[in-house]
């Protein structure tokens, strides 16, 4: 028997006219006899207000709280959805990430999927219905509601393809994965196909179409992924194991724009002063990212690190512990930067790629602050206002 994923986005559930146009989509696969477990996100922009809200309601509202909140967007999507396939005479049943079997574990507002139980969805998909789940929620060990982190419906969609052991189509607001965000540069060109390890580099470098957890998932279980438009029909773009063509030095630029670049100069050159700075950073739960120290000859050290903006409060509060304890300490810390990265497996056995990217910028006067690369990519945090720019140029350089 086929079986098959299908994950809707916000965006394509903006409206009762697009959702009823999604039943229709739904509809023709499942006349097909495929199986199909429908993924829903909150309809267009509803977890964005419902953040909002709750900023009304409280200065620092509960996470927990937040999350049983949040859960409330993609509840209304899986009713909805549900009654418009019954009402079109097909069997379906809308199923909460609990109800799916979602077991879930960590901070709440970011919590990680332990384990799917899916015998409930099973037995629905075996009595013939098509069975909708609402994406980016689950439940942890103490019976709260929980939520997986912007994004995470398409967590939810891989995770239960790799327990179902089927493909998973990811549906959304463009005709696929192209080499850079087609709304940042609109002659972009789409890709046919993209390797899972590019996917994964690009989408943790701020690729937003794809949730960066979501394809760790599909590559460890070696889900098949194919990214495609809600509502256009488009071949869209598989995310393959290994990208058989040859490879080019470049396949896509990313950019993450919610990041903060802390520079921290006059910190005592003391090895365990600095462990104790990052080990508290990290039980704050705050990702570090880029890292950069350097030595100066009176002592101190000059220390330089990129965050993800979220973790903003957070932050600032170990900053000002440090402050206190270290007073000769200056702290800059920049909300105004972004980073824009360029990502290619070819770049493993091509050389140049940063010489290439280094002549650009010079040649454009784009200045650029810290740099990190990893071996399938290079990135370069710069100020908000050469992003765009950047990109461009990146775009055109490398025919992306
Ligand atoms: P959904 O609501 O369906 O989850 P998202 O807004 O999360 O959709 O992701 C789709 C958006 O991702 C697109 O509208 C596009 O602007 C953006 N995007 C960023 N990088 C890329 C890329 N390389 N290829 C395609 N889309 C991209
Ligand atoms: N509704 C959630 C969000 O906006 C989850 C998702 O869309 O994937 O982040
Ligand atoms: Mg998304």
């Amino acid at each position: 028997m086929n079986r098959k994923v299908m994950k809707f986005g916000g965006s394509s559930l903006e409206t009762i006219e697009k959702m009823q146009a999604i039943a229709t989509k739904i509809e023709k696969e499942a006349l097909q006899g495929t199986q199909i477990v429908v993924v829903v996100s909150a309809m267009g922009k509803t977890t964005n207000q419902l953040i909002s809200l709750a900023k009304q309601a409280s200065q620092s509202p509960s996470k927990r709280e937040l999350d049983a909140l949040l859960s409330t967007g993609e509840q209304v999507s899986i009713s909805l959805l549900s009654m418009m396939l019954q009402d079109h005479g097909f069997k379906a049943i809308g199923l909460t990430g609990f109800q799916a079997g979602i077991k879930t574990s960590g901070i709440h507002t970011n919590n990680r999927i332990d384990d799917i139980d899916v015998s409930h969805i099973l037995k629905y998909l075996e009595d013939q219905h098509i069975v909708v789940v609402a994406g980016f929620q689950g439940q942890n060990a103490a019976g709260d509601i929980t939520t997986l982190g912007r994004g995470g419906s398409d967590t939810t969609a891989i995770a239960l393809a790799a327990k179902l052991d089927c493909p998973c189509d990811i549906y959304t607001d463009v005709t696929g994965i192209y080499g850079v965000d087609p709304r940042l540069v609109p002659n972009a060109k789409q890709l046919k196909m993209i390797s899972v390890e590019e996917m994964k580099e690009m989408a943790f470098l701020g690729a937003k179409v794809m949730e960066p957890r979501s394809i760790d998932i599909a590559q460890h279980y070696g889900v098949i992924v194919k990214v495609a438009h809600a509502h256009i029909d488009s071949e869209g773009t598989l995310i393959v194991k290994e990208d058989m063509m040859e490879h080019r030095p470049i396949t896509g630029c990313s950019v993450l724009e919610k990041i903060v670049l802390v520079n921290i100069q006059h910190l005592p050159a003391s090895m365990t002063l600095i462990a104790n700075l990052f080990v508290t950073l990290a039980n704050e739960g705050i990702n570090i990212d880029m890292i950069s120290q350097t030595q100066g000859s009176d002592g101190f050290v000059t220390l330089a690190f990129t965050a993800s903006a979220d973790d903003l409060d957070n932050l600032e509060s170990v900053l000002r512990y440090l402050t206190h304890d270290e007073p000769q300490v200056i702290i800059q810390l920049d909300k105004n930067v972004s980073k824009v990265s360029v990502v290619g497996s070819g770049m493993r056995s091509q050389s140049g790629v940063a010489a290439k990217l280094f002549q650009l910028f010079a040649d454009h006067e784009i200045a650029y602050k810290l740099i990190t690369t990893s071996e399938i990519s290079i990135s370069y945090t710069m100020s908000k206002e050469h992003t765009n720019h950047a990109v461009q140029v990146i775009a055109q350089a490398f025919d992306l």
